[in-house]
C-alpha cells in the first residue's frame, strides 16, 4: 500500500500521505501533521503526571488511536508508562496501528484492540490514564472513561467540535454539553470552561470529583487533562467550582456567578449570560511547572515543536491570573480607538499602576488583568 514514513518525538510512524487528502478525516486511516505539537504537549503531559504522582507501570489507554502515533509516542517518551492499550473501530487503522507497533519495537508493552470505544472503556477498571481524542465532541464517552480510572486517574479530553462550543451554534452546545455557550472574544478559554463543566458534572454523578490540570487551545480543538479522585466533592466543592459568566458587549464588562448566586440574582438586558461552566481554575500551578521543565528539557531531545513551547510557556505565566482574558483588537474596535496598542504596551503600563497582568496562549492578542474597564482604557492610552 502506498503509505508514507514521518517522524515525530521519538517515534516513526506510516501513515497515508496527508498531502493527497484535503481533510484528514477523509483518509482511509486519520492521521494529521497539524496536531503534532498537540501530541507533543500530551506526552510532556503523561511523563508530568507520572512525575509528580510517582506513579510508574501506569496503564494507558488510547482510546481512538487512528495510526497509534499518541499512544506509541507516550510509550516511546515516558519511562512511566508500563502498558499502552490502543484501539480503534476502523479495521485499516487497526492494521497500521499493528505495523506502527512493531516499527517502534513496542509490542511487548502494547496490546492493540478493535472496539467502540465505550465498550473497550466499559469492559476495563484499574487504567491510569484515559485518551480521547475523536472525531467531533467527546460527550458520549467521559461517562464511561471516568468509570474505567483508577483513583487519582488521569483524563484527558480533545474537542474539536469548536463551533458549538466558541457560540456560533449555543444550542447544539446545550445539547452536547448542558451549557450554553456565548460569542466573546474570550470564547476560546469559555469552550475549555464550558468542557470542564461537563466532564465534572458527569464526574458527580459517580461521586466522582475532579481537578482541572492543564487545559489548552490550539487550531480548532481545546485540550483538558484532569485529575480523577474517587471521592464525592462534598459541601461547597461542585458548586462552588462551577456557575455562570455575564458579559456585557457594550461595555466588554465580564464576571463569573458562581452558581447560586445566579439563581438569585436580578439581570438587565446588557448581559448575556453564558454557562453553567467551570468558573475555578483551569491550570493547576504545580502541574504547569512541571509540564513546562519537561517541555523545554525535551525539547532538542525528542525534536518537539515551537509552537508547542510558545503554547507552554505562555500558560507559565497565565497560571492563576483572572479569568476571561481581554484582547487588544476588541478594545479598538468597541471603544472606536483610533489604534490598537499592542499586548506588550498594555502589559507594561498595567503592571507599572500594580495591576496584575499577563498574555494568554488562547489569543496572541490577549491579555489577563485584575484591572476594571475603565483602568484598562487608561492604560491604553496611556500606552
Ligand atoms: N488520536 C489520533 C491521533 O492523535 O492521530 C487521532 C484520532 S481520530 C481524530 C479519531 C479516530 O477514532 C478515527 O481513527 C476513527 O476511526 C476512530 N473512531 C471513530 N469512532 C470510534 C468509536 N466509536 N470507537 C473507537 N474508535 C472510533
Amino acid at each position: 500500500e502506498d503509505l508514507s514514513t514521518v517522524s515525530e518525538g521519538r517515534g516513526v510512524f506510516k501513515v497515508y500521505p496527508p498531502e493527497k487528502y484535503r481533510d484528514p478525516a477523509w483518509a482511509p486511516v486519520f492521521y494529521n501533521p497539524r496536531m503534532r505539537c498537540s501530541r507533543d504537549i500530551s506526552s510532556v503531559i503523561v511523563g508530568a503526571y507520572a512525575e509528580l504522582l510517582g506513579r510508574g507501570g501506569l496503564v494507558v489507554v488510547d482510546a481512538f488511536s487512528a495510526t497509534g502515533i499518541r499512544g506509541i509516542r507516550y510509550a516511546l517518551e515516558n519511562e512511566g508508562v508500563g502498558r499502552v492499550i490502543l484501539n480503534d473501530i476502523n479495521p485499516r487503522a487497526v492494521e497500521i496501528i499493528r505495523q506502527n507497533v512493531d516499527l517502534n519495537g513496542v509490542s511487548d508493552i502494547v496490546e492493540v484492540r478493535r472496539e467502540d470505544a465505550s465498550s473497550l472503556l466499559a469492559s476495563l477498571s484499574g487504567v491510569d490514564i484515559v485518551d480521547l481524542d475523536p472525531f467531533g465532541s467527546p460527550a458520549e464517552y467521559v461517562d464511561p472513561a471516568l468509570r474505567c480510572l483508577k483513583h487519582k486517574g488521569l483524563l484527558c479530553v480533545t474537542a474539536t467540535d469548536l463551533p458549538p462550543l466558541l457560540g456560533k451554534y449555543p444550542k447544539t452546545c446545550v445539547r452536547k454539553y448542558f451549557s450554553k455557550s456565548i460569542e466573546t472574544e474570550f470564547s476560546r478559554e469559555l469552550a475549555v470552561r464550558i468542557l470542564l463543566y461537563f466532564i465534572a458534572r458527569e464526574a458527580a454523578k459517580l461521586g466522582r470529583t475532579i481537578v482541572p490540570l492543564y487545559s489548552y487551545y490550539m487550531e480548532h480543538h481545546v485540550r483538558v487533562c484532569v485529575l480523577v479522585l474517587k471521592t464525592e466533592s462534598r459541601y461547597g466543592g461542585l458548586t462552588d467550582s462551577i456557575g455562570f459568566v455575564k458579559y456585557n458587549p457594550t461595555s466588554l464588562e465580564r464576571a463569573a456567578v458562581p452558581l447560586f448566586d445566579f439563581y438569585r440574582e436580578e439581570r438587565s438586558d446588557n448581559w448575556v449570560v453564558g454557562g453553567p461552566l467551570w468558573v475555578k481554575e483551569i491550570f493547576q500551578r504545580t502541574f504547569a511547572d512541571a509540564v513546562g521543565r519537561a517541555y523545554s528539557s525535551k525539547l532538542k531531545a525528542h525534536g518537539l515543536c515551537g509552537k508547542g513551547w510558545r503554547v507552554v510557556s505562555t500558560i507559565l505565566e497565565e497560571v492563576s491570573r483572572p479569568p476571561f482574558y481581554f484582547t487588544t483588537e476588541k478594545f479598538a474596535s468597541t471603544y472606536r480607538l483610533k489604534e490598537e496598542k499592542s499586548v506588550v504596551e498594555v502589559l507594561e503600563v498595567l503592571r507599572a499602576r500594580g495591576f496584575e497582568g499577563s498574555r494568554t496562549h488562547f489569543d496572541p492578542k490577549g491579555f489577563r488583568t485584575s484591572a476594571s474597564i475603565g483602568e484598562i482604557l487608561e492604560a491604553i492610552a496611556k500606552s
